[in-house]
């Protein structure tokens, strides 16, 4: 049997892959088991931030792997507490709960939400107000966060508690928190999985100061936006606010699971002895890959990944079969005159893997992508739109 057979075989059908077996890579570019090679564009859904077995990034784990790879939260180990020290340094959080996933990480920002809430105001202000067409996970209760009516239906009950607001709709969100005794306003502030979407700025600032005025927390999730990905560290940064809890996860180790959820001043010390926790959370191998990447992330690097942004974006915006381009920094989006399949076909056939979000074309490179294969991708993707 192939590998195409042996998968379709024995792993459970949740994902409809392509038909191409990567077995090795470089950087941004990727091979198949034919020596075929490929320009990344999706970076394992905005994982390997800088690319496909990056020296640096390979040379903090293979040294943390030889020392100790694993030994539960029982114990104190280096890479955790100085990738904590890090994130909090970098953003003015004040303290970071470790988890392997983004949905794992907004299951954290939930509990903390719910406790803050419960403790300070009453048990019956536990609702966690989303977004519409959001996306924050696959658990039951991350499920009950994503705003997607799709997601849910053949899954109930979900975790109750969840309400979904219009994005840009300020007057309903404060209707809804008002009846729902809110516990948390929880969004992204670009929609990734919805369709790259930038959130409107004025709306996205109107919500956290009223959820500042009236005690409501902020949540931001920053599992695809953070890390660098929109050429701001986190892309909360850009829209001027500051939420109470950031959950982060995809780019942040570079390609080892990893989740953060970061907390501020406000809620920093919501969580006691046994509240939480995660037998992998803030493995040492998987902390030491994501100081090797958030070391990187100084403001002369994102300043690159903005250049290299406007650059595709320059390329993108008016070319015949493309009508516009979404996003921010490297996360882009294209709503092409083709479907989009179509053209993420035409892709993979002439060597560039691209993926889609909803109706776009979803661009998601490495953050160091080379000019060179930016440049290459840009025309390829160009041609297949027209
Ligand atoms: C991918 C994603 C998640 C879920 O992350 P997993 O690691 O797949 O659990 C949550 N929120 C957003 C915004 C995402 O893009």
């Amino acid at each position: 049997m192939s590998i195409f057979e042996i998968d379709k075989q024995y792993v459970a059908g949740t994902y409809k892959r392509f038909p191409i077996e990567i077995v090795s890579g470089k950087g941004s570019v990727v091979t198949d088991v034919y020596g075929k090679q490929y320009v990344d564009m999706g970076s394992g859904i905005a994982v390997t931030s800088f690319g496909i077995a990056d020296d640096v990034w390979q040379q903090a784990i293979i040294e943390q792997i030889g020392k100790v790879q694993h030994m539960s939260n029982l114990y104190y180990t280096e890479p955790c507490a100085l990738l904590a020290e890090m994130l909090c340094e970098k953003t003015g959080m004040k303290k970071v709960f470790f988890s392997n996933s983004g949905a794992e990480a907004n299951e954290c920002a939930i509990k903390a939400a719910r406790k803050y809430a419960a403790e300070k105001h009453g048990a019956d202000h536990f609702t966690i107000v989303t977004m519409k067409n959001g996306f924050h996970g696959r658990t039951l209760t991350t499920l009950a966060a994503t705003g997607q009516d799709h997601y849910h239906e053949l899954f109930q009950p979900l975790t109750p508690g969840f309400v979904s607001v219009t994005p840009g709709d300020f007057d309903e969100l404060k209707k809804v928190c008002e009846e729902t005794k809110a516990a948390a306003i929880m969004l992204e502030c670009i929609q990734g999985e919805g369709g790259v979407l930038v959130q409107d700025a004025d709306y996205i600032r109107a919500a956290a100061e009223y959820a500042k005025e009236n005690d409501i927390l902020l949540v931001v999730d920053e599992v695809q936006t953070g890390n660098g990905r929109t050429g701001a560290l986190y892309s909360y940064m850009k829209f001027g606010v500051e939420p109470d809890v950031v959950s982060t996860a995809k780019g942040l180790a570079g390609g080892l699971p990893l989740g953060a959820t970061m907390l501020n001043e406000k809620v920093q010390n919501v969580f006691g002895y046994g509240d939480h926790g995660s037998t992998f959370g803030g493995n040492p191998v998987c902390c030491a890959a994501a100081l090797s990447i958030l070391n990187r992330l100084t403001n002369e690097f994102l300043a690159e990944v903005s250049a290299k942004a406007d650059y595709l974006r320059s390329e993108f915006e008016g070319a015949e079969g493309i009508e516009a381009v979404s996003g921010m920094g490297l996360m882009m989006g294209l709503k092409t005159v083709k479907p989009a399949g179509e053209v993420v076909k035409a892709c993979m056939d002439n060597g560039v893997l691209c993926l889609t979000a909803k109706d776009k074309v979803r661009l998601l490179p490495a953050l160091n992508i080379p000019m060179a294969e930016l440049e290459k991708a840009a025309k390829v993707i160009k041609e297949a739109c027209k």
